[in-house]
């Protein structure tokens, strides 16, 4: 049998749908593969490219947000092409696709919050951490959300990284803000922010916290906001301590000296204070209408099998709070037509070749990143992750596993979104509102003023199309 490698005049055609740092990891193992002719289409829900690196990193972390520059190049070569404005299940369904290319990676990330599953979730005041960071930076599903910033004290729920930018975000300066890429609206809002107090609550002990070590030394130099945590917090039981002392997690040696260094340095008189407390799980949120307090239990720190678990104790405490936000992790959703696991939130998926619920192979479906993993890792962690998904499928390309398209003419997928009216957008397209972004924040000293509605990215394009050439 002769194997399918694709040719420049039948190239391997794969379309890949979101366009995050999976996605274009995907696209640039593909194109760079020396034995392999391949040819790139990706499709994206928005009018611009980079999923969580433009709507989930931090603003005030702007050396992060250079991995688009790798994006760039594979973005730059003849075989690639971005659809953006496209959303799959809506403009374009998995016929269409099946019909026009040998493979589909989904690469759509964890779209939505997992909930908490207590009483009072749904106060008013009561909001997952993903809306908040969606809202600052300029998503546009989210930027019309309003947050009570006239509250002075604000429970941020979990202890990982998202937690601490939503800490350290409510928690920084206008003056701060200003000179990062944060959204106009957020601007104003937290430059009007009453808060004063933000408490970080965590259901494990200082030893198991999920931070990292930089992203946790970083509270302790902001301009106007002190850290507080309660020395007696810091007290490890004996299996924490015996934990460290193991040298099992270097991170977490690392975070507790850091978190003993914060502790040590006590308050300064600042403004704003974030309160980082351990080992307490709420248990309902409190109030008639909107969050007036968060109960908690209190828990100790146990075995279970081989891992160090929270078990609630008996001791309750409520706390005062006027605002919550959730951060205990994303979620992903499901596609119109493809497998889905509930329970794991991902595409099922074996290396990622995507199963059915009975463990079949799904030919020509792969899946990458957040939808193949689950919620978890750094922008990098993607990147192995999204070899091992090629991998497979030109291993399978070669055995002819793969869609048999009907129409597998590059054009084809132009004509069909055109005849369905979509206006998409290219990557050409992505590097006008970049730079027009950049001029809008250069003329009032700012890094970025991005534009946070669909109709202002193409009506702003529109302007730049049929702008007269002088
Ligand atoms: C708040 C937050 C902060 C983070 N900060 C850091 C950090 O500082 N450093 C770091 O290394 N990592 C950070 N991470 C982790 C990092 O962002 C992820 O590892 C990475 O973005 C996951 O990549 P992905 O491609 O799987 O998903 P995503 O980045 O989420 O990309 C998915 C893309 O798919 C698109 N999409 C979804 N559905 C459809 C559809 N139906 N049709 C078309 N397109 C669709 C989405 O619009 C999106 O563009 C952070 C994560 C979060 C949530």
């Amino acid at each position: 049998m002769n194997t399918f490698s694709g040719t420049r005049a039948n190239p391997i055609r794969v379309a890949i749908i979101g366009s995050g740092p999976s996605a274009f990891y995907t696209a640039e193992f593909l194109l760079s593969n020396p034995d392999a002719v391949v040819e790139v289409d990706m499709f994206e829900r928005l009018p611009t490219p980079f999923g969580l690196v433009r709507g989930g990193v931090a603003p005030d972390h702007p050396k992060i947000k250079t991995v688009t520059r790798a994006f760039e190049r594979t973005a730059q070569h003849e075989r690639f092409r971005f659809f953006g404005n496209v959303t799959f299940g809506h403009d374009l369904i998995y016929p269409d696709i099946a019909a026009r290319y040998h493979a589909v990676v989904y690469a759509v990330g964890a779209q939505t919050d997992r909930q908490l599953g207590i009483p009072g979730e749904d106060l008013l005041n009561s909001h997952a951490a993903t809306e908040f960071v969606a809202w600052y930076n300029g998503h546009p599903d989210f930027r019309d959300l309003a947050f009570d910033l006239s509250q002075e004290r604000v429970a941020v729920i979990g202890n990982g990284n998202v937690a601490v930018d939503v800490a350290r975000i409510l928690a920084r300066t206008p003056d701060e803000l200003r000179q990062t890429d944060i959204t106009d609206h957020a601007l104003e809002a937290l430059a009007g922010s009453r808060v004063r107090e933000i408490l970080v609550l965590g259901r494990r002990g200082p030893a198991q916290a999920k931070f990292t070590s930089a992203e946790l030394k970083e509270l302790g130099s902001l301009a106007d906001a002190d850290v507080v945590i309660n020395p007696a917090e810091l007290e490890l039981d004996p299996l924490s301590a015996e934990y460290l002392r193991s040298g099992e997690s270097k991170t977490a040696a690392r975070n507790y000296a850091i978190l003993q260094g914060l502790s040590r340095a006590g308050q300064n008189g600042k403004r704003r204070r974030i309160v980082l407390r351990f080992l307490v799980s709420p248990v309902e949120l409190l109030g008639s209408d909107r969050v007036e307090a968060v109960r908690v239990v209190k828990n100790e720190i146990c075995e279970r099998g081989h891992f160090m678990s929270p078990c609630p104790t008996e001791d309750y405490e409520t706390i005062p709070v006027g605002l919550v936000f959730r951060s205990i992790g994303y979620h992903g959703v499901p596609l119109p037509g493809v497998p889905f696991d509930d329970q794991q939130g991902i595409i099922p998926n074996k290396r990622g070749r995507v199963i059915n619920e009975h463990g079949e192979r799904m030919r020509g479906e792969y899946a990458v990143g957040w939808i193949k993993r689950g919620p978890v890792g750094i922008i990098g962690s993607n990147k192995p992750d999204a070899q091992e998904t090629v991998e497979m499928l030109l291993r399978d390309m070669a055995f002819h596993q793969h869609f048999c398209p009907a129409n597998p003419a590059r054009e084809a997928i132009d004509r069909l979104l055109r005849q369905r009216g979509i206006h998409y957008t290219t990557y050409e397209d992505w590097r006008v509102l970049d730079q027009l972004e950049i001029e809008r924040g250069l003329a009032v000293g700012r890094p970025r003023r991005k534009f946070t509605r669909v109709e202002d990215m193409l009506s702003a394009l529109e302007a730049v199309h049929h702008a007269p050439v002088l």
